[in-house]
Formats: C-alpha cells, structure tokens, sequence
C-alpha cells in the first residue's frame, strides 16, 4: 500500500529542534520553515540525547503536523559499526565488529517504534546509512585511497549486513520507504565505481532477509556539496578538440553534477534488478553556491581547464573535499517531482549543523578530528593532496555552527 512518491501531495516534517536553531539566527526565519531530515547517529538519539526529543517525540509532533492531510517525515539510519572509515569526523560509538548491538539495540527499537500502529498514518521516509558502502568500492586496498578502517569493514561484512538488515527490518513496517545512500557524483562518477557500487547496493540489499522490494529508492549527495546542475559546460564538450572530461576538475568523471548523476544510476540501478519505480532524492541543503562568485556564463576557451574553472558554480578546491566547504550556499528549496526519475530534492543534512571540527575536541560522541576539516590541511590521496577548503572554528560534526549557517544563506541558490 505504500504510494510510488512518499513526497508526492504531502507536507514534509519541519523538525522543531533544528528549526528554532535557524530562527534564532538573523536572517534565518527564512528558512526555518523548511523541513529537514532527522539524525539518529547514536543509539541514544531514539530516547532523546540531553533532554532533547526522541524518536516517539518526532513522530508525535509529525502527527500534529499532519493534521488531516498528508506527511513525510525524513530519519537517518546512521549508526553502524566501524562507521565513516574512511574519516575520522563521524565515527560513532560502535566498533568494526558489534553488528549485534547495532541489530538489537538500534534497528530493533526503531522498527519496534515504527510499527506501532499510531504512526500507520505517516509517510516514514528513512535514508539508510550515509557513506558507507561507497566506501567499501573506493576506500579499500588495492586503491591508493585505502583506509586500514575500510579495509577492516570490507573484510567483515559488517556495513552490507548492517545495510541489509535495516531494509529488512525497517522495510517490514508498511509505511516505510527505505532510500539507500548513493554517494554522489563527485565519488562514484567514475567509470571504476559507478558499477561496482551499483552492484554492492545490490548485494547488501539481498542480505540478512532484505529483498530489492525493501528499496524504494535511494538518495545522492547527502551532507556533500556537488552542485545540482552545471550549465555552463557538459561532459560532451570540448575545447580545440579536447574533452572537458581531461580537465583538472572533471578528472575523467562521467558526470558534472547531481542530477545526470542520480537519473543514470537510477537507471543503472533498473537494469541490475532494483525496482523500474525507483526513486531518487537529492540532498539540495548546500549545493546552490550562489552568491557574487558564482559564474554567470561559460569560462573562456583557452584550454579545457580555463573553460571549466571559469564556468563551474561548484567553487571547491577540489571535488573530494566534503568538510565544512568555505563558499557554499544552500540549494534548491525541498520539493517533491522536480524531475525525471526524482522523488524530491531534500535537505536531509540541516544547514548550520557542522560536518566536523576544525581542530581537536574531546567528546563522548565517539567523534574524531579528521584534518579534512581543518583550513590548514593539505590533503590526502582522496582530495588529491588539495587543501581542504573547510571553514576555520568549526566545532564538532552535528553541532551548531552559526558562521556557517550564515554563509550558507548569504550564497543561497536560487537566492532567499
Ligand atoms: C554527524 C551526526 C549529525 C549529522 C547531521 C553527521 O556528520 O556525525 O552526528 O547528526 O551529521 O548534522
């Protein structure tokens, strides 16, 4: 029974927490409005972490937003063991091998939660484990990008099995839509990946009990920052006979953004097996790099490389920086059916919410300082040795982070 778009004809979930953040920003009633996705990264987060709401608290008050009509509300299934091996700014609390706990103490509760017939009504969109099994393709030996981390993951099975039973799990609860992450272009673009990750998603979407029908679709670009749709150059350009696909930038990719990206691994993702209604979702929170930098016209033709640089609204440094990005701006407002193959752009990272600490910080979140986050930092084989381009006084990933917040507005595209 569940509908082909969850967004289609319903309001999303305005999460309250992250909304009186943004409100108390100058400038952010805005944006306050816009609904966001909801984070479990730690066990805790379904009772509530600090005296703040709880899974059952979210999905009462999607309840009270609903009212009569219909709603979406977006979780984040982000917890599993040896989580973000390939950095170190979203470690959590479980170890490489307590794929148990995170079965009996995470998954379990949330579907027990899920399923309790209060919620039937809701539209329950879930997005499950960002970053992970992309990095099991490009983050392992015998890759120069190799983490010890990812390589450790790779061997034990532990993110397809945590993958594998979630969809199972979650997808058991009828009014459950399971999204799988997908990257983005930016990473899996490359004729080496694309594939080879398509195929794992498939493989841990048959493992542990799941079944391709426990997919609905799968989301792109989450918390990262590739733009949605570059239109001063496409990958079948050339200049004076060059592709753009030799530049710097383009690297070889087969892709220059978002959204060719999401609509050929939708398709890709068909022919392998997955559902002909797959949806996509694209992660629009901090895409827009709008502002007085952004280019209005093509770069000049003087080599491939001065027409891509010139021409990109993407302003990165380089591709592979993920951290804090100095000069993004928010993107495309949510919406649902924006396009061919796409459920709906979203922000499931809420803007203002750090993606890492600039510098060391003791917690008890299970949080590492990844450099990738420092302004300092000149690189490693997955940014190609290139700064890191993150804003400096950063404070921990998932913290307020009020300068960012405010760049983000200040660059937003399509304007606030
Ligand atoms: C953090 C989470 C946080 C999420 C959303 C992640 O990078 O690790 O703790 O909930 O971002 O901001």
């Amino acid at each position: 029974t569940r509908v082909n778009n969850p967004y289609e004809g319903a309001k999303v979930y305005v999460n309250p927490e992250w909304s009186q953040k943004a409100a108390a920003e100058p400038g952010g009633s805005r944006i306050a409005n816009q609904p966001t996705g909801v984070w479990l990264d730690r066990t805790a987060a379904i009772a509530g972490v600090n005296g703040g709401m709880g899974l059952r608290d979210h999905l009462d008050e999607a309840l009270e937003q609903k009212g009569s009509g219909e709603l979406a509300i977006q979780l984040v299934i982000y917890n599993l063991p040896g989580r973000d091996c390939a950095a170190l700014a979203s470690n959590g609390e479980l170890g490489p091998t307590e794929i148990d706990k995170y079965k009996t103490q995470y998954i379990d509760p949330i579907a027990a939660i899920l399923a309790d017939p209060k919620y039937a009504g809701l539209r329950i969109v879930t997005t499950v484990e960002i970053d992970s099994l992309p990095n099991l393709v490009t983050n392992t030996t015998p890759r120069a990008t190799a983490t010890p981390n990812c390589d450790v993951m790779k061997a034990n099975g532990n993110y397809q099995k945590g993958v594998g039973y979630a969809l199972n799990k979650l997808g058991d609860v009828g009014n459950v839509y399971n999204y799988i992450d997908a990257g983005h272009h930016g990473w899996l673009g490359w004729d080496d990946n694309f594939g080879a990750s398509a195929d794992l998603f498939k493989v841990a979407a048959t493992t542990e009990g799941a079944t391709v029908n426990d997919v609905h679709g799968f989301i792109v670009n989450t918390a990262n920052y590739s733009a949605l749709k570059e239109q001063n150059f496409t990958i079948n350009d050339t200049v004076n006979g060059t592709s753009v696909r030799q530049s710097k930038w383009v690297d070889w990719n087969r892709y220059t953004d978002e959204q060719s990206y999401a609509q050929a691994m939708r398709d890709k993702l068909v022919s392998i097996g997955f559902d002909t209604n797959l949806g996509m979702l694209i992660d629009t929170s901090r895409n827009g790099w709008g502002g007085t930098q952004r280019p209005t016209g093509p770069g000049a033709t003087t080599s491939v490389d001065t027409y891509v640089d010139g021409g990109r609204y993407d302003r990165r440094i380089h591709l592979g920086n993920w951290c804090n990005q100095s000069g993004a701006g928010l993107g495309e407002r949510p919406r649902a059916n924006p396009a061919t193959g796409i459920d709906a752009y979203v922000w499931m990272k809420p803007p203002g919410e750090s993606d890492g600490a600039s510098e060391e910080i003791a917690n008890d979140e299970g949080k590492g300082f990844d450099r990738m986050c420092d302004p300092t930092y000149t690189g490693n084989p997955r940014n190609n040795n290139n700064l890191s381009g993150a804003l400096p006084n950063a404070p921990l990933s998932g913290h307020w982070f009020s300068a960012q917040f405010q760049q983000l507005m200040q660059n937003a595209y399509p304007p606030l």
